[in-house]
């Protein structure tokens, strides 16, 4: 399977990436998640994606596209992959093409989660993840069993530096401007598939093994 996870900063694409990686074998790449390593890490990379992350703006595409096309070229991608936050532009789409033609093969489908613009901000600021293992919680919707701490490996959660009501407002209206345009990118190659990411965790989880399977 070669995926992609479309969809508004919260609208729940890393916790369902967590659960389709369980459930299709693939592995996850998202590019949001490899900034964060390489800034905590002080490469040279991070240093360069810094300042666009903590405005809430788009990283440039030439840097983005590059680490997903060397991401792309990995062993484990032979198979298929789970995109989570790329492509979040239409340059980054037709670059992704041009990569997948390159090695004869395309894409399975784009779930497109859907998410009303209202519920977003209190997802993004709600929103801990686990520093050991990446998994991610909500203070509210979706709580670890003990405060603070990660149930699948004990480690510490945290918040993220741009999950701040400013900066997902900036990242909210980014989406609407420059990555919305992709449904209709994905729809027009029918490979689209909408999700209503406004149900509980669980359903959005079924209704995405539904369409993928058929
Ligand atoms: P994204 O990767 O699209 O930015 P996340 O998967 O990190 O989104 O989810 C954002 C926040 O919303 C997290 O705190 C997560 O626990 C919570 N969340 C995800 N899906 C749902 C859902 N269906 N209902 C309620 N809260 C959700
Ligand atoms: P979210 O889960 O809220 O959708 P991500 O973790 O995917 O956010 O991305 C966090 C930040 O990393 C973005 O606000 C942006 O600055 C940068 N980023 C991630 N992916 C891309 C991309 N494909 N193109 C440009 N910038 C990106
Ligand atoms: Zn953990």
């Amino acid at each position: 399977m070669r995926l992609i996870l479309l969809g508004p900063p919260g609208a729940g694409k890393g916790t369902q990436a967590e659960f389709i990686v369980d459930q299709f074998q693939v592995p996850h790449i998202s590019t949001g998640d490899i900034f964060r390593k390489n800034i905590k890490e002080g490469t040279d990379l991070g240093l360069r994606a810094k300042s666009f992350i903590d405005q809430g703006a788009l990283v440039p595409d030439s840097l983005v596209v590059e680490i997903v096309e060397a991401r792309l070229q990995e062993a484990d991608c032979e198979n298929g992959f789970l995109l989570d936050g790329f492509p979040r532009t239409e340059y980054q789409a037709v670059e992704l093409d041009k990569v997948l033609e390159k090695s004869g093969v395309s894409l399975t489908a784009v779930i497109n989660i859907k998410v009303n613009p209202e519920l977003l901000v209190s997802r993004a600021v709600g929103r801990r993840i686990c520093r050991s293992c990446g998994a991610t919680y909500h203070v509210k919707n979706n709580p670890p069993l003990k405060d603070g701490v990660c149930d699948k490996c004990d480690g510490e959660l945290y918040q993220r530096s741009d999950d701040v009501e400013e900066t997902v407002a900036n990242r909210i209206n980014i989406y609407v401007n420059e990555t919305s345009p992709l449904i209709h990118y994905y729809e027009e190659r029918g490979k689209l598939v909408n999700i209503d990411g406004e149900q509980d965790i669980k359903v959005v989880s079924a209704d995405i093994v539904k369409a993928l399977r058929g």
